[in-house]
């Protein structure tokens, strides 16, 4: 158990000693701000989080600014960047061997002890950096509350991040960051990790021609007419290749926990695309994949509230269920406003946190985390699950060949795999299929998933 020493107790300072030591470190703690309660608690380790050491009282020292007792926005705050590197300890040996022992072509556990580490809020104490402050700035998505101008989406990209105008890499830096942390406070990070393949698919068109109506169809048929050999052996056949059972059944037949997110939305327009809702194939994929995966809501772009609450009624009525994880189509995602329209739809948790216009980890952490609503000032239950790419980022944003790819998701992989956090990435029933232009990438797709399956 750990006693942590506070000039003043705040929920932001609240809510980053639960992320780090609940759930991540797994480990008790007391917040205080009596010195004399700090003073008379022999039986705990003791951490000072306070703008002054006090030598007398013993323990560990973070030095506090004074960044998590505010309560406001400030729109132009940015923090200062430090690196740090680590230190080779025995602990460290250990753990670096136990992840190779599981993982030995690792390409990052010598990188570990030599790369320069990330991280903001430089300080004096037994660290270089204020933990607690970069865990809140990182997971609070400060600035997103902040001016930025986004894409033509206004969706908030990694070119325009604090973190690209520094040049870090986005990876899960607050994940080493709290295994440095860790170490440092003796705990065996053997005991904490814990490496999960979290794959999730989105479902924006459910099928590649079978579901319109005869004047979409004769519209599409005149636009594409390059498909329409296909289009009229499908028509035939009713076989169509972006099925459920050609896509994600044939690819995730030996995976659980896949997450399944289904655009219900019944406007055809530029952002919304899917199928007839009353097509029964439509209806019976949605029922197969409910019973053998996890379904969530994929919000329409470009509405809101009125329209997201029509389709998750939909949703729930066809399933039989209700509805808690949601993924925002288009990934379009502004703070606080769309989580707390998800909040007041009863939806328990997110997973559209990641970068449209890059590969790796929006929050820096590959582990999901609970939501600070800045503007309220408040934590929630409220669960956000970070991705670490997207099909479609890789392909038309980024421009990747396959082979391209296969390195960056790898290095990736290797970045959780020592963090024991969440391999957790987006494909869609389209990119799945080999009839599409995504027939080329069928073996990156099917390496990734079963390199997450190891
Ligand atoms: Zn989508």
């Amino acid at each position: 158990m750990f006693i942590i020493l506070t000039d003043k107790v705040s929920h932001r300072l609240k809510y980053a000693l639960e992320e780090i030591f609940v759930h991540r470190l797994k480990k008790t703690y007391i917040l205080t701000d009596d010195i004399s309660q700090f003073q008379d608690n022999s039986s705990n380790v003791k951490i000072q989080y306070t703008s002054i050491y006090q030598s007398d009282l013993g323990g560990y020292w973070i030095q506090n600014n004074g960044f998590l007792y505010e309560t406001e926005i400030h729109l132009e705050f940015k923090p200062a960047f430090v690196t740090y590197t680590i230190e080779k300890n025995d602990a460290f040996t250990d753990y670096i061997n136990f992840i190779l022992n599981k993982f030995p072509s690792n390409q990052f556990t010598d990188a570990f002890f030599t790369t320069k580490h990330s991280a903001y809020f430089p300080c004096n104490g037994f660290m270089p950096f204020d933990i607690f402050s970069l865990v809140f700035w990182k997971l609070s998505r400060y600035e997103e509350y902040q001016n930025y101008k986004g894409d033509k989406l206004g969706r908030f990209i990694y070119s325009q991040s604090l973190d690209a105008k520094n040049g870090i890499e986005p990876i899960p830096y607050i994940d080493i960051a709290i295994i440095y942390f860790a170490n440092l406070l003796n705990i065996d990070l053997r005991e904490i990790w814990r490496l999960k393949h979290s794959p999730t698919v989105d479902i924006d068109i459910a099928y590649k021609f079978l579901g319109r109506n005869i004047i979409r169809t004769i519209f599409s048929t005149l636009k594409y007419p390059k498909f329409l050999k296909s289009r009229i052996k499908t028509f035939f056949t009713r076989n169509d290749p972006y099925s459920w059972n050609n896509t994600v059944a044939q690819k995730f037949k030996f995976v659980e926990n896949l997450h399944v997110f289904w655009l219900c939305s019944e406007k055809t327009n530029t952002f919304n695309k899917q199928v007839k809702l009353d097509y029964k194939n439509l209806l019976k994929d949605i029922k197969t994949s409910n019973q053998n995966f996890s379904v969530g809501l994929h919000p329409s772009a470009n509405t809101g509230f009125t329209e997201w609450e029509k389709e998750k009624n939909w949703l729930e009525n066809i399933t039989g269920q209700k509805i808690y994880s949601s993924r925002q189509h288009f990934l379009i995602l502004n703070l606080p406003e769309t989580y707390q329209s998800l909040i007041s739809l009863e939806l328990r948790e997110d997973w559209s946190m990641g970068y449209s216009d890059n590969i790796g980890f929006r929050a820096a952490t590959s582990f999901s985390f609970r939501w600070f609503d800045l503007k309220k000032d408040i934590p929630t239950p409220f669960l956000i699950n970070p991705f670490c790419f997207m099909d479609v980022t890789l392909k038309n944003y980024l421009k990747f060949t396959s082979e391209q790819s296969l390195k960056s998701i790898n290095n990736l992989y290797d970045w959780i795999s020592i963090c024991g956090g969440v391999f957790c990435y987006i494909l869609h029933n389209e990119s799945l299929s080999s009839d599409s232009e995504w027939k080329d990438w069928q073996n990156l797709f099917e390496n990734t998933i079963n390199r997450g399956q190891n």
